[in-house]
């Protein structure tokens, strides 16, 4: 990837900063970014995808330089954490080059964060890669420990090549959270057993509840699996504390005594979370979401390429922070089978 030259760089991130910071109508500072950086995947999770997705074309998508300049952009107004996410983020091909050029922010203290969300597929080659550009945390998904299971929630995927990739990343020295999405009848009598595991290993754990993105050929109603039902299942034989630890995110910790480890519960559907909502999301095509429960959504990708400064990439950038939106309202229940919001969530990143 070649990078921007760096005088025009420089220029372009302090004219931005000028503006100062991003500030929503309701008085909250847009502090984290996610970028998904691209639509593809090895993987076709039962409740993210369809079997036979149809990707974006190659031309549609941002370039790295692209995505650097528009992560920069966010950067220079005070965006302390970027995520990359995708899709699966490291089948973009040459990713690591955008990972290096984005780890200057973090050698300025411009950045706080420089973090992943991954299936782990690809883990195993490029967990040094990712240390040496300052990556301290990640996030790895995996719904199950059973093999069988695990191909069969991702239709294709290989749990080997998964757990050999969070070897790496602790080897490496990198912080994992794995992040399991709670599945009815799928997971449901094993999440005890991988927060063992996690806990064993020295990792956090993040249940998720199935979101209702884009259609994927499966009955989500039958897929949902409250939290709070969990939870209760889990009292039954542990001691689960709650506590104030944040990681930036909407997951709410609480300490499970007996294993001494984390557990996070992402709950868009039981809790709302939006009052404390400290992000934006970009697409890999360019496209800002505000929110990530709302179709309202901001083209950067047009002012990106208008000009090689970023006056008209800020300008839309504002405008879009203004109309960011309360809060959101997804529903799951079988009066409302359709999508709340018709994008799947390997495009929004996760
Ligand atoms: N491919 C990477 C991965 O799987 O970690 C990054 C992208 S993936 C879209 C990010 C996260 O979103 C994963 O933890 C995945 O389980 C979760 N996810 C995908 N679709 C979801 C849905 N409909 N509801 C809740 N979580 C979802
Ligand atoms: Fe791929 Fe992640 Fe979606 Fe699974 S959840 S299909 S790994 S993008």
């Amino acid at each position: 990837m070649r990078s921007p030259p760096r005088d025009l760089a420089d220029r372009s991130m302090a004219a931005s900063a000028t503006r100062g910071p991003l500030v929503d109508t309701f008085g909250r500072a847009v502090t984290y970014l996610r970028v998904s950086v691209t639509d593809r995947c090895d993987f076709r999770c039962v409740y993210c995808m369809s079997e036979h997705m149809t990707f974006l074309p190659k031309q549609d998508l941002l370039t790295l330089e692209e995505l650097d300049r528009l992560c920069s952009a966010f950067v220079a107004r005070g965006v302390r954490k970027l995520r990359l996410t995708g899709g699966e983020p490291l089948v973009r091909r040459d990713v690591m080059t955008l990972f290096r050029a984005l780890s200057r922010h973090l050698e300025t203290g411009q950045l706080d964060e420089l973090t992943v969300t991954t299936n782990g597929s690809q883990l195993a080659r490029y967990a040094a890669d990712l240390a040496a550009c300052g990556v301290k945390r990640i996030n790895v998904s995996a719904d199950t420990l059973d093999p069988d299971k695990f191909r069969a929630v991702t239709r294709w995927g290989d749990l080997g090549k998964v757990m050999d990739g969070i070897r790496a990343a602790k080897a490496a020295g990198i912080k994992v959270k794995l992040n399991a999405v709670a599945l009815r009848d799928v997971n449901e009598g094993e999440i005890a057993a991988i927060m063992e595991w996690c806990h064993g290993e020295g990792h956090d754990l993040s249940l998720i509840e199935v979101m209702p993105l884009g259609e994927v050929g499966a009955e989500r109603v039958d897929q949902y699996l409250p939290l709070s039902e969990v939870r209760e299942k889990l009292s039954e034989r542990y001691t689960l504390t709650d506590i104030p630890y944040r990681t930036g995110g909407p997951a709410r910790y609480v300490e499970v005594k007996e294993t001494g480890g984390r557990l996070g519960f992402i709950t868009p559907l039981t809790h709302n979370f939006c009052e404390g909502c400290n992000r934006v999301r970009v697409t890999c095509t360019g496209t800002l979401y505000m929110c990530l429960g709302q179709e309202d959504a901001a083209d950067l990708r047009a002012p990106l390429r208008a000009s090689p400064d970023d006056a008209a990439l800020q300008a839309a950038i504002d405008a879009a922070i203004y109309r960011k939106p309360k809060g959101h309202d997804f529903v799951i229940d079988r009066a409302t089978s359709t999508p709340a919001v018709s994008r799947h969530m390997s495009m929004t990143g996760g």
